[in-house]
């Protein structure tokens, strides 16, 4: 009688175990599906470069190269080129930080600081496609304890994709402000926007909401950087949009530093 009661307990257990195998399997399929995809936009990407770059090479090598035209082909070869090893520094980064192998290097920074080196490296960007940029900081410095650069390099990718997907001549905003013992740091732009289903998955690695080798995209990296990093400040990240066309938000909280913070005034209104 013993062996019997037991019985369906087993088949119960082994149709659990399909179950769960059948889901692992899907899993796989889909991280598999992604990889696939990863490695066609890589190589688009890095495709993408050369062809400018051997016109730049071509142009270089004119008989009788006049200056203006040698100044170009200098700032074309210049701009692919960084781009290239922007795409490869990212890739490395990626891969050191999911093996744990991102020191930061810490110490007391002002956000405002870190904010205008992000700007700095931002600007042509947001210039090249003729947005306006809004700066909003509050009258006192906020102060975190962090990596300055690793900092600047979540913000400058925030305004990176801000640049990149909001329509020529928008807006992009910049703001911080103290709520409570947290510095919070909004991205916004007026542009593509994100829809809803994707808000939560933009942070995936490799995840991209339309991925397509003619978008003006990356590799679908940038935004897991950015997620690792802020994590491993002790904060957090997210994305708000009100849906395709209406543009969207990133929201970075990171905690004050413990003596700063209390010399703040009490926030008015956290919200
Ligand atoms: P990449 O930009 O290289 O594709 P990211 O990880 O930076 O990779 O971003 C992932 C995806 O999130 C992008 O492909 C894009 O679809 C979406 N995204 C990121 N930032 C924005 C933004 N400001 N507005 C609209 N979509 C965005």
């Amino acid at each position: 009688a013993g062996a019997l009661l037991e019985d369906p307990g087993l088949h119960i257990s082994v149709a659990v175990d399909l179950t769960e195998r059948k889901q692992a399997e899907e899993a796989l399929r889909a991280a598999d599906r992604r990889k696939d995809e990863f490695l066609a936009t890589l190589a688009h990407e890095l495709r993408n470069p050369l062809a400018p770059i051997r016109s730049g090479l071509e142009l270089l090598a004119q008989p009788g190269l006049d200056a203006p035209t040698a100044a170009r082909a200098r700032a074309i070869l210049e701009r692919q080129v960084s781009h290239m090893v922007r795409l490869v520094d990212d890739l490395l980064d990626v891969s050191r930080i999911s093996h744990g192998q991102v020191p930061l290097r810490r110490s007391r920074v002002a956000l405002a600081g870190v904010l205008h080196g992000a700007l700095e490296t931002s600007r042509p960007a947001l210039e090249a496609a003729g947005h306006a940029l809004v700066l909003e900081l509050p009258p006192q410095p906020l102060w975190v304890d962090g990596d300055e650069v690793r900092l600047a390099q979540v913000f400058a990718n925030l305004l990176n994709n801000a640049a990149r997907y909001t329509p020529r001549g928008g807006t992009v905003r910049l703001s911080l402000v103290a709520e409570g013992r947290q510095a919070v740091v909004r991205v916004q732009d007026d542009g593509e926007g994100i829809p809803g289903h994707m808000l939560g998955r933009v942070f995936d690695l490799f995840v991209q909401v339309e991925p397509s080798p003619q978008r003006q995209g990356g590799l679908g990296l940038g935004l897991a950087l950015v997620r690792n990093l802020v994590q491993m400040h002790g904060g957090e990240v997210r994305a708000d949009s009100a849906g395709p066309g209406h543009g969207s938000v990133f929201t970075v909280r990171l905690p004050l530093a413990p003596g700063a913070a209390a010399a703040l005034p009490a926030p008015a209104a956290a919200s």
